[in-house]
């Protein structure tokens, strides 16, 4: 595969930890990635943006693990610029603050390699914004140093920590975990006060984050007794002092809890959306995909056939979906699907209804195909009865076969319209995501379960789960999982709630 493509270079910033901090450039390029290439600060949950296909690269640089030298990530890049026509070179923060980035682009500048750089929020702002201290502000600090906590122990280090100690206003340190001790007294050797605010915060933005507040002289002490290591950013100055006034983040209902959401992407939003909401760091693991049927012709023609009938049943929110996305590639209008009764089993379901401008005149309070046809039963006055009606019923391929018998069973002519199959997930993006463990994990279907486990994954340790309600529940007692959590409606805000009412009870 290799010569002949000319391809470029992202360098993009990941941002700190938390996936919503980063850019909207950063996440376009993910997406579309023939090839990221990433380091060990990257939130995993982001090479779920990749497509399929997107070759992954980890160049993360572990303690437990052999690291690969800058020389050789230089040359891997101009190498990938040969194979592939987007690489992205995923780094933690902003890729040229200590990201070593700058290393990259002129590696890549000198082998004539197009490159874009895409800045990221840097740890060095985020960290401290996340722990509640501005790293500027009118009445403490009008001055912001960034420094390396390396570079202080270099041969010049006390001209270095003269420096550092002389500069006035907030000093933030990154990689400064290892020499702490070192650094706080070189910094106080060189005249700066021992009473001086000081701040750590350990795995900023992530549900592991840790926060010490102490001063120059007692920083170090107090850090090595809350367990504080590495990666963490180092605060200096005055700015520390309002730390506890505008600490906005740990109080949240969620905060420190590590979440993974099973299912589809394209399912999950809601749930992802009020889970970051109540503090908690989200981890996307897309279960299983929603693929065509396995014959697209028959879903064509049942497509074409729709209009006129006297029903139209939809028993999925994937299926309206897919349904009126084939619908208007032949029709143009609504109104030529006809004057239609709509039954609909789930809230989702009548939701995605709804957003069509279309209201449903049967569901079921639960989400059960026999209640659906006990509703059709309760309301047969009011409509008359299904007797030779026409049904169009959009479901999915794997479905029971309840409604189409019970229909018939009361004379109704039923059509099939199989819309979708769904498909397990990525097996290797799972495992990585579920590498870094959990806190809890969320299966919203059965369905999502029962793929989980033929993906092949395990439940991480410890990590307690939540389950929509009991149709899951009993999927997931078949599968041996006992869930700790379970909605009382069969609704997201519902689960929402129960995991709130859950994390009260587990502290972090
Ligand atoms: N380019 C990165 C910094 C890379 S150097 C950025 O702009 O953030 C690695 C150092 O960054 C770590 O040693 C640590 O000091 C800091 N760091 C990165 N992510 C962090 C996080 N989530 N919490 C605390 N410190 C972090």
């Amino acid at each position: 595969m290799s010569g002949g493509i000319q391809g470029k270079v992202h360098l993009v910033g990941a941002g700190p930890g938390d996936p919503g901090l980063m850019t909207l450039r950063g996440r376009e390029l993910v997406e579309q990635a023939d090839c990221v290439m990433y380091d060990a600060l990257v939130p995993r949950t982001m090479l779920g943006w990749c497509k399929t296909g997107c070759k992954l690269i980890d160049v993360g640089k572990r303690a437990d693990r052999h690291t690969v030298p800058q020389e050789k990530i230089n040359e891997l890049l101009i190498d990938c610029s040969k194979r592939y026509k987007c690489t992205v070179r995923l780094k933690g923060g902003d890729p040229y603050v200590f990201g070593r980035g700058g290393e990259e682009a002129e590696a890549l500048q000198a082998a004539k390699v197009e490159f874009e750089v895409v800045p990221g929020i840097s740890s060095a702002i985020a960290g401290p914004a996340y722990a509640g201290i501005p790293v500027t502000h009118r009445n403490y600090s009008s001055q912001l140093t960034i420094l390396s906590g390396h570079s202080a122990g270099d041969k010049e280090g006390i001209s270095y920590a003269t420096a550092i100690a002389k500069t006035l206003g907030t000093r933030v340190m990154l990689m400064g975990a290892a020499r702490l001790a070192d650094t706080m007294r070189e910094l106080q050797k060189a005249g700066l006060p021992g009473q001086t605010p000081a701040a750590a915060v350990q795995w900023a933005t992530t549900a592991k984050q840790v926060t010490v507040k102490a001063t120059v002289a007692t920083l170090a002490q107090a850090s090595k007794q809350a367990g504080l290591s590495a990666p963490a950013v180092v605060i200096v100055g005055d700015v520390v002092k309002l730390a506890d006034q505008l600490e906005w983040r740990q109080h949240l209902p969620l905060a420190g809890k590590r979440i993974i959401v099973t299912r589809t992407r394209e399912q999950n939003e809601t749930l992802c959306r009020m889970l970051r909401e109540l503090g908690a760091e989200v981890a996307e693991l897309p279960t299983l995909r929603i693929v065509p049927p396995a014959d697209k012709q028959a879903f064509a023609k049942a497509v074409v056939n729709s209009p006129h009938h006297d029903w139209l049943v939809f028993t999925s929110p994937n299926g309206v979906e897919r349904f009126f996305e084939a619908f208007y590639t032949v029709y143009k209008d609504l109104r030529e699907l006809g004057g239609a009764r709509i039954a609909a089993l789930g809230p989702g379901t009548a939701e995605q209804l709804k957003k069509r401008g279309l209201m449903v005149d049967v569901m079921p309070q639960k989400a059960v195909a026999e209640e659906l046809i006990a509703e059709f039963d309760r309301k047969a006055d009011e409509y008359g009865g299904l007797a030779h009606c026409t049904v169009l019923w959009v479901h999915a391929q794997k479905a029971r076969t309840v409604i189409r018998c019970e229909l018939e069973k009361r004379k109704a002519i039923v059509d099939e319209c199989i819309a979708y199959d769904v498909a397990p997930g990525n097996a290797d993006y799972g495992k990585i995501v579920l590498e870094e463990g959990a806190d809890l994990i969320t299966f919203a279907s059965s369905s999502a379960a029962v793929y989980f486990r033929q993906m092949g994954l395990e439940l991480p340790k410890r990590c307690h789960v939540a389950s929509m309600g009991p149709v899951t529940t009993e999927t997931l007692n078949k599968l041996g999982v006992k869930p700790q959590v379970e909605a009382e409606l069969h609704t997201i805000p519902s689960l929402v709630k129960a995991i709130t009412q859950w994390a009260t009870q587990s502290p972090s």
